[in-house]
C-alpha cells in the first residue's frame, strides 16, 4: 500500500484536541495510521500575531489515490469547523499531504511532493522523527539532509511525547 505523509497543524481552540479528532478522522477515512511523530509548536509563519501552532507528522498506509485523499482532507477540515480569516490566517485545522510514496506530480489542485517541505522547519523537524532517511523524489536528499540545510530561523520545539 502507499506510503502517505501528512501534514497535520493548528492554531485555534483546543489544539491537542482538534489534532487527536483529525488523527481519529484520518484513520477512519484514509487508511491506518503507522506512524506518529510528537507535537511540535511553533510561532505562526509568516504572520506573528496570531497564536502558536501546533504540528503533527503521520504515515498513512493509504488506501486511495492522492486526489481522492485530498477530497477525504478537505471534508476532515471542513467538519473540524475550519475558518480562514485570511491569508496564512489563524485555523482550526490544516491538513496537508507532504508525500505519497515517490509519486512526482504538479497539477492545479495538487502538487506532490508539498511544494514548501523543504522551506519549513515545522514540517521537517516531525518528519525527521518518523522518517528521517526518507528520500524527497525531486532533490533527491533525504529528510535529515533537508533538515540540515533548512534556513527557516523559527524556533520549532516539541511539547508534548504523549498524544
Ligand atoms: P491550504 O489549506 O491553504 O494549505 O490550501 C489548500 C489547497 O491547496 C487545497 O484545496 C489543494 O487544492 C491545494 N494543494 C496543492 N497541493 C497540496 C498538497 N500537497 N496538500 C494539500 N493541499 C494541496
Amino acid at each position: 500500500m502507499p506510503k502517505l505523509y501528512l501534514l497535520l497543524g493548528g492554531n485555534l481552540g483546543n489544539r491537542i484536541n482538534y489534532l487527536k479528532q483529525a488523527r481519529e478522522s484520518i484513520a477512519a477515512k484514509v487508511g491506518q495510521v503507522v506512524r506518529i511523530s510528537k507535537l511540535y509548536e511553533t510561532a505562526a509563519w509568516g504572520k506573528a500575531d496570531q497564536p502558536a501552532f501546533l504540528n503533527q507528522v503521520l504515515e498513512v498506509q493509504a488506501t486511495q489515490t492522492p486526489e481522492q485523499v485530498l477530497y477525504i482532507i478537505n471534508g476532515i477540515e471542513l467538519e473540524l469547523g475550519r475558518v480562514r480569516h485570511e491569508h496564512w490566517g489563524s485555523r482550526v485545522i490544516d491538513i496537508d499531504i507532504l508525500f505519497y510514496d515517490e509519486l512526482v506530480q504538479q497539477t492545479q489542485r495538487l502538487t506532490i511532493p508539498h511544494p514548501q517541505l523543504h522551506h519549513r522547519r515545522f514540517t521537517l523537524m516531525p518528519l525527521a522523527e518518523i522518517a528521517p532517511e526518507l528520500m524527497h523524489p525531486v532533490l533527491d536528499k533525504s529528510i535529515v539532509k533537508l533538515l540540515a540545510s533548512c534556513e527557516d530561523s523559527l524556533e520549532v520545539k516539541v511539547i508534548a511525547d504523549e498524544l
